[in-house]
């Protein structure tokens, strides 16, 4: 079933009259069957939207699709959407079962039939052994499993989730969203995923949809927009660790570093933002950008080069090279850059250029 998004908007309005501009003109159309990571920092305007196409919001303006059908004013219950939050909000005193249960209740569905159904889910999701215990016998992890089996029993067309890993340590945090990847496989559900966090949304998406102040500001498969972003809000979002910025120019066809030539450019003679991803530079014996090397990490095949930024004093940028070259801290070392891991940016605008 694939999700359209017209225009979609949504003002929110205080007491005191002020407008909070949530979601700005959305356009965005999420293709039947794919798991789409809606992406951005906290406050930008990702569970506004997920309410919006849940049918819990309103939209103050624009329009929402699923395949043909209209749904901008159908109420929640008919949307046939499943929906997962951070807290899992399980019924406590229920069995994992009776929480399972619990959609279908109001659907009349014969209770043989409706057992039957709440196993299948149960074993999809990799929960089907719990079905007796309560929601406090459970992991975190499990727990967020039930509320994923709770949302898909009524096989809804569109799968909605909020941020669901957040309350997870790291490791089940992994573990689960992997899951999360092969239950969407296997449904072929189309998923809405809503996530602060770029390694998540990276990892686990067909697509990405990144968002800022509520405005999409690109949208593409995650190496796409990690390979070519589009501003300096998606180029500094994406990436652990995150891409270098400098301040340096375009002097005469070639890009310069603090008087150092990096790269060539066809633009005319001006000042431009740099970004350069960590996995961009070599090291050289000898080159035209001289800096020094101020710590040395090295884990598994890589080291990470925290070097002194020869533009901001006091600042210090990362460079990810193999793990065998001899590096020192406290020594001079020279660098290249790789064309491709190289971006420019208007500095007023950070509008890649
Ligand atoms: P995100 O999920 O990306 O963190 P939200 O969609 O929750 O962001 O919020 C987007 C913006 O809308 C924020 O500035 C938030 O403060 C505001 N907002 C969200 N819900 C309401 C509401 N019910 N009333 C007023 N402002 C709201
Ligand atoms: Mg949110």
């Amino acid at each position: 079933m694939e999700i359209r998004l017209n225009n979609l908007t949504k003002i929110f309005q205080s007491k005191k009259q002020e407008e909070t501009i949530a979601v700005n003109q959305l356009d965005v159309t999420i293709p039947s069957g794919k798991l789409i990571g809606l992406l951005g920092p906290s406050g930008c305007g990702k569970s506004t939207t997920l309410y919006m196409i849940s049918g819990l919001l309103k939209p103050t303006e624009g329009s929402i699709f699923f395949g043909d059908d209209d749904v901008t004013t159908v109420p929640p219950e008919e949307r046939g959407i499943g929906l997962v939050f951070q807290n899992y909000a399980l019924y406590p005193h229920m069995t994992v079962r009776q929480n399972i249960l619990f959609p279908l209740e109001n659907l009349k569905v014969p209770k043989a039939e409706a057992l039957q159904q709440a196993q299948d889910i149960a074993n999809l999701v990799g929960i089907g052994e719990l079905m007796d215990r309560k929601p406090a016998q459970l992991s975190g992890g499990q727990q967020q499993r039930v509320a994923i089996a709770r949302a898909l029993v009524k096989k809804p067309r569109v799968l909605l989730l909020d941020e669901p890993l957040s309350n997870l340590d790291a490791r089940l945090r992994l573990q689960t969203r992997e899951e999360i990847k092969r239950i969407q496989r296997e449904t072929g559900i189309t998923t809405l995923f809503v996530t602060h966090d770029q390694e998540e949304a990276m990892s686990i998406s067909d697509e990405i949809v990144v968002m800022k102040d509520g405005l999409m500001q690109q949208k593409g498969s995650p190496q796409g927009v990690y390979d070519d972003p589009i501003n300096e809000f998606t180029a500094r979002f994406l990436g652990t660790p995150p891409i270098n910025m400098f301040d340096g120019e375009i002097k005469g066809g070639k890009i310069h570093l603090n008087g150092a030539s990096i790269g060539e450019s066809d633009l005319e003679d001006r000042k431009v933002r740099i970004g350069i991803r960590p996995e961009g530079f070599k090291v050289l014996k000898t080159g035209s950008l001289r800096v020094e090397v101020e710590f040395v990490e090295t884990i598994g095949r890589d080291t990470t080069l925290i070097i002194k930024n020869p533009v901001e004093e006091g600042k210090t940028f990362r460079a990810i090279v193999e793990a065998d070259q001899k590096i020192q801290p406290g020594k001079g070392i020279s660098l290249s850059v790789k064309p491709h891991k190289m971006f420019l940016f208007d500095a007023a605008t950070g509008e890649r250029i």
